[in-house]
């Protein structure tokens, strides 16, 4: 379930409807100035909403006031053990404050904490760790995880409330995906507060990001989560940006640059595909707009499975096809066709969007297409499309409802089409 409640970090609504928010976290001592300030940048331009910085001590305080005042994103100041700090991090201007009641000293300096952001109207993060349950709930934690977890995070929201405190956004980790993902449904249940979402020490960047879009995407999919992060071992902050953002972009959550399809290849590949999508990919990075373009490497079963993108290749030895919505537009020669493609791109945003078509061309491209595609192939794709036909047709003419080939009971038992 969705939650009720908004809150703003800095300018960025979190909740309640917004947007989900990515988030990343300097990898950097916050102290260093240079440093940190490079990251936030650099993170602010693969598309981090909000950026979270470690104060562990005084002088990340002190930097944080310059973060803040320089940044081009929120900044959350990240506060282990030491209340002190958060009341310092709220006065040096931080956007949100995230600290883990659970340790930092007991209800009387949370509460102390929670005084000084109602004072300067900073939002919290708080939050429960898995690793770092209360005592109270260990016996729960062996028994049933989840419920431990839901039940150390509603605790804290029972804090806050009795402090009268609900700027906040909550958010419970764990390392394990399926814990993630049933914890964060039962407490969307139960409370109406923004839940910022992630896997914690997800792992490398390829573990990592699988483990995070099983686990977010599973939620995400359901609605759950205002705010995500992806937690990579890696120090370049961005790739967790960017990982985050593909994860919201597969879900059609939010849109940002061009999506790029790309078959798999196999074994009726004619050209060097890799070295064309590589560099298909990395020219499409200057372009802002949510284009779709699609590359095939093989014209076997048309273009029909790409119909929908705004731009396509297909190609074979010697030559290829660019298309557009299903259209062929023109034959070009394989070592051409990525030129040839953003070419056809550029002429489409100088005439305002619009697909500017060479009628002889591609008429051309055409007759090349229905050349390549051959018809008689026997693909899995058509002999499954023959078998439903041909299932369907029978099932007609005996006035049945389903048709009657049984993939139960064998996947070949039945075949009336083979590949020879
Ligand atoms: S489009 Fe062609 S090359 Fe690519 S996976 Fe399908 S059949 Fe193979």
């Amino acid at each position: 379930m969705a939650s009720e409640r908004q809150i703003h970090v800095g300018s960025v609504p979190v909740g309640g409807g917004a947007p989900v928010a990515v988030q990343t976290m300097t990898k950097t001592e916050t102290a260093n100035l240079q440093a940190t300030m490079d990251q936030i940048r650099r993170v602010a331009d693969a598309g981090a909403d909000i950026v979270r910085c470690a104060v562990p001590r005084e002088q990340d305080v002190e930097a944080l006031k310059t973060i803040v005042a320089q940044s081009p994103i929120p900044i959350i100041a990240d506060i282990h053990f030491n209340h002190t700090l958060a009341l310092k991090a709220i006065e040096a201007g931080a956007h949100c404050v995230r600290l883990n009641p659970g340790n930092i000293g007991g209800p009387d300096k949370v509460a102390e904490v929670v005084a000084k952001a109602r004072e300067y109207g900073t939002p919290l993060r708080v939050g429960v760790n898995s690793g770092s349950l209360p005592k109270h709930l260990r016996e729960l934690e062996y028994s049933d995880p989840v419920e431990a977890l839901v039940t150390a995070a509603t605790e804290t929201v029972e804090l806050m409330e009795r402090l009268d405190f609900t700027d906040f956004k909550i958010s419970m980790k764990s390392t394990s995906v399926p814990n993630t993902i049933a914890s964060n449904r039962r407490l969307s249940q139960r409370i109406p507060y923004p839940l910022h979402l992630g896997v914690t020490e997800a792992g490398t960047k390829y573990t990592g990001s699988l483990k995070s879009a099983v686990g977010l995407g599973a939620l995400l999919a359901d609605g759950i989560g205002d705010t995500i992060r992806i937690s990579l071992s890696t120090f370049h902050a961005e790739e967790e940006v960017k990982v985050a953002w593909e994860i919201l972009k597969a879900l059609k959550l939010r849109e940002r640059g061009p999506v790029l399809i790309a078959c798999p290849t196999c074994g009726r590949l004619q050209f060097d595909m890799d070295s064309v999508v590589a560099e298909v990919e990395q020219r499409l990075e200057a372009y802002e707009d949510a284009i779709e373009v699609s590359i095939l490497g093989c014209a076997v079963n048309g273009i029909g499975e790409a119909r929908h993108a705004d731009f396509g290749i297909t190609g074979a030895k010697d030559r290829g096809m660019i298309y557009s919505k299903g259209e062929p537009l023109k034959k070009v020669a394989t070592e051409n066709l990525v030129d040839e493609l953003f070419l056809e791109i550029d002429r489409y945003y100088a005439a305002g969007k619009t697909i500017v078509r060479d009628e002889a061309a591609a008429a051309e491209a055409a007759a090349w297409l229905a050349e390549e595609e051959d018809a008689t192939a026997m693909t899995p794709e058509r002999l499954a499309a023959l078998e439903a036909e041909k299932a369907r047709e029978e099932a007609d003419a005996l006035d049945l409802r389903e048709p009657l080939v049984d993939e139960t009971s064998s996947p070949v038992a039945g075949r009336r089409f083979t590949r020879a």
